[in-house]
């Protein structure tokens, strides 16, 4: 509306200053000598408001327009009114992207926003803490040039980043750091760097106490078992009454021993975190040994126990851990199978992955308990799992020692049918025995 009054007002104008123009021209005799006067004083007018209006662009520091009327004043009023409203929108987005700053500097962690091509964009003032990031110096830089640490350019290539990346800090070495990317937008990454240093301190204290607890009870429940096996030596003395207490006492005590030693092999795995010293495991030869040990624990099951082994593979790792992992799924099915029962133990490649398992036809466990098997003292049937000498720690050396190992497991069980529990390996740790 204001538009078309304005176009309006713009013609009338023009209209009424040629019509006095030319009213004056014939009156004084000469129409196109009036026309062309006013033409030039109108050529002169507008020429004025130009030089004013680049002045007021380019040199004036003012908001605010020069004064002027007619078509000018109209001019003006609008570039007016947009430059408001441009101004408005620029408080708007200022205040929001502040709200953002504010918020991003309130977080605990680090965090830095990165083009999708690891360009730093931006970070907050933990991040320069942490990391050592400078806000001011560093954007633009690629951050694997600031964080020179093999394992992080390995994680920031491999673009897997469903699992956090551990390393310590540049900035203070007693500081560990869990590293994290989100992608948002398609063109931007949200990295954070979190300090889980107290939260690693706990843990290797937890680690610590149990390492120390259950290597201290060794010793003590060594002697009481040497004692207690001197006793029964000489049973045959013996009422009939204390000759079971010394059974109950042994086989409780040689329980006790299990556990310890289980809660010390886990200790062990969890400790030995450094992979360079992995090296060329038998694995073949390791689970025919095992399957041929595992027959003193079969006499009174006297399960059925088949192999099939490709004997062209091993893998890269730790010996010991191997075969405490896979030893654990060959007894379980053992103890928790009913006897006479059929157990296949699996060594063999599958697609790129090698696979180890262990099928049995036992009792089978139902769907809720599966997901929580691996955790510690997880056990399904607390009185069935002891009186299979159990301690529910089996499943959980697995699956550090997996951890380890690239590998990962896989349970599939139907209640009443059998379980099979599988291990697969990962490419990168199989290793060709044939030349
Ligand atoms: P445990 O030392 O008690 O055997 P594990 O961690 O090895 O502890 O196993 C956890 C639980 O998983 C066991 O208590 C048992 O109930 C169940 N389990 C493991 N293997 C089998 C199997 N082959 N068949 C049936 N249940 C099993």
């Amino acid at each position: 509306m204001h538009f078309k009054l304005i176009i309006r007002t713009l013609f009338l104008r023009l209209g009424t200053w040629l019509s006095l123009s030319v009213l004056l021209g014939y009156l004084l005799g000469s129409v196109w000598a009036a026309l062309a006067l006013c033409s030039l004083t109108v050529i002169a007018w507008h020429y004025r408001h130009l030089y004013e209006f680049i002045n007021w662009i380019w040199q004036s520091k003012a908001i605010s327009p020069p004064q002027a009327d007619g078509v000018w004043g109209d001019i003006y009023n609008g570039l007016y009114r947009q430059i408001k409203r441009h101004r408005q929108k620029q408080k708007k987005l200022n205040d929001k992207l502040r709200q953002f700053r504010d918020g991003a500097e309130a977080l605990p962690d680090a965090a830095l926003v990165l083009s999708k091509d690891f360009i730093i964009q931006w970070g907050n003032k933990k991040a320069q803490k942490l990391l050592g990031v400078r806000t001011s110096g560093d954007v633009g830089q690629r951050i694997d040039n600031l964080i020179r640490f093999p394992e992080f350019s390995k994680y920031l290539d491999a673009h897997n980043w469903d699992t956090p990346c551990h390393i310590v800090s540049p900035v203070n070495h007693e500081i560990h750091l869990e590293l994290r990317f989100m992608a948002y937008g398609t063109e931007h990454l949200l990295f954070i760097a979190r300090d889980v240093s107290k939260i690693r301190r706990l843990e290797e204290m937890r680690r610590d106490f149990v390492a120390n607890v259950s290597h201290e009870l060794k010793t003590p429940l060594t002697v009481v078992r040497g004692y207690v096996e001197m006793i029964q030596m000489e049973e045959e003395t013996f009422n009939p009454h204390w000759k079971k207490t010394f059974a109950t006492i042994e086989s409780q005590v040689s329980r006790m021993d299990r556990l310890v030693e289980q809660l010390l092999v886990l200790s062990r795995t969890e400790i030995n975190i450094d992979n360079h010293d992995q090296h060329l495991v038998n694995v073949p030869e390791l689970i025919e040994d095992l399957v041929e040990d595992s027959q003193w624990l079969n006499q009174d099951k006297k399960h059925t126990i088949t192999t099939e082994i490709d004997n062209s593979f091993g893998l890269l790792g730790f010996d010991t851990e191997l075969k405490s992992a896979f030893s654990n799924l060959l007894s379980n099915a053992i103890g928790y199978t009913e006897s006479n029962g059929n157990i296949h133990v699996t060594w063999k490649k599958l697609g790129n992955r090698m696979m180890y398992s262990v099928k049995d036809d036992g009792p089978g466990i139902s769907k809720q308990h599966i997901n929580r098997l691996t955790e510690r003292f997880y056990r399904v049937d607390k009185s069935r799992s002891r009186d299979t000498g159990g301690s529910g720690l089996g499943l959980a050396i697995v699956k550090h020692v997996l951890n380890h190992h690239h590998a990962e497991l896989n349970i599939k069980s139907d209640l009443g049918k059998g379980s099979e529990f599988i291990i697969y390996f990962d490419a990168k740790s199989m290793v060709s025995l044939v030349n």
